[in-house]
């Protein structure tokens, strides 16, 4: 993805001053369905979203599975770029490990045109746990790898990190998600093709898989059925810290920072005070800071000039080691790896049970 502009000092000539972000902005849906309370945007202080009890957040924050997270990780840390056999392999790796797990999982395949390379055959990958459902909280990421002239770029965070905490979380949580095979709010899983840039980032040059799905769902009329979509990238490394983009979603980005603060308050994440992320204040991953002017292009664009509520869980700054060949396992901090990931499945699970709770 590239960074187009930030407010403030503090980040770097990625980020430039631009008054486009107001136009790209979504209109405000009436409303958003949250952990089983429906409030209106306009009235947010009516939101009162119904938490996990003490014994379901204890049961569930014990739940992982670190040797899967190392080998999932290993499975994709190659270079995978769209049209070579390592992206095939790699494709096919995710595709199986999720029907292994019971998901229906299905391509969405189409040719596209890129520079330098020509003419590339891609594919997203779309599993749901029940694909007859009629609304769908979506995880996403990006599989491809980004194609570098001489160098072997393996994108570590950028994306088989987050390639690997969705697979991960499938694993994990495989029983505690079985009941939501027949839910009519289910769990989707968005593996994007394409995102990367061959030659320079542009309009026609970056995110192919999304730029292509955004449209045949608009056109199929099935945009709707997306209540969020969570896109995680560039994640992996040491001390990130997230903030909230969007005023529509905002309220999921502060579910996020109080599990994470739940969790904390437990001592139930690994190496939390004592690693990279003490040197923050607040000392958190999930900020409390709101960034609305901040504008990073990645795969959620085309959904969110369609209206899409979007939760883009990336850390500002990104990564230091972003788009070199350094973005490789030895920037991975499998303790923050872990810490994520076990509040993305925290997450889940409260958006998933709020979804049962409203449809009764
Ligand atoms: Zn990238």
């Amino acid at each position: 993805m590239r960074g187009l502009l930030k407010l403030g000092s503090s980040f770097s000539g990625r980020f430039a001053w631009t008054d486009t972000i107001k136009k790209l902005l979504p209109k405000p849906r009436n409303r958003i369905y949250n952990l089983g309370a429906c409030f209106e945007l306009e009235d947010v202080v009516t939101h009162n979203p119904s938490e996990l009890s003490d014994a379901q957040f204890l049961e569930y924050s014990n739940l992982s599975d670190k040797q899967h997270m190392r080998e999932a990780i290993r499975n994709i840390l190659v270079p995978r770029v769209v049209g070579t056999g390592n992206h095939t392999i790699v494709r096919q790796y995710i595709v199986q490990s999720l029907r292994d797990l019971g998901w229906h999982v299905e391509l969405n395949s189409f040719h596209d045109t890129a520079p330098i390379v020509g003419a590339l055959h891609f594919h997203n990958i779309i599993a749901t746990l029940n694909p007859q459902a009629e609304r769908f909280l979506v995880l996403a990421c990006h599989y491809d790898s980004k194609y570098m002239e001489n160098v072997a770029f393996l994108g570590a965070t950028d994306s088989a990190v987050p390639c690997a905490m969705l697979l991960n979380l499938a694993k994990v949580l495989q029983e505690q998600l079985e009941p939501f095979k027949n839910t009519n709010v289910s769990l989707m899983l968005l593996f994007f093709d394409g995102e990367e840039a061959f030659e320079q980032w542009g309009p026609k040059d970056s995110i192919y898989g999304a730029r292509h799905l955004a449209k045949l769902w608009q056109d199929q009329g099935k945009l709707d059925r997306i209540d969020l979509l969570v896109l995680l990238d560039l994640l992996g490394a040491p001390d990130p810290a997230f903030y909230s983009f969007f005023a529509n979603t905002e309220l999921w980005h502060m579910r996020l920072m109080a599990l994470e603060t739940r969790l904390s308050q437990r001592g139930l994440l690994q190496r939390y005070m004592s690693s990279g992320v003490s040197q923050h204040d607040p000392t958190r991953y999930f900020q409390p800071q709101a960034t609305r002017s901040a504008y990073i292009e990645d795969d959620h664009i085309p959904f969110l000039q369609r209206n899409v509520p979007i939760l883009h869980l990336i850390p500002m700054p990104f990564p230091s080691v972003w788009h070199t060949p350094d973005d490789n396992e030895s920037v991975i901090d499998y303790a923050t790896t872990e810490n994520l990931a076990l509040i993305v499945r925290l997450f889940t699970l409260e958006y998933l049970h709020g979804g049962v709770a409203q449809t009764k």
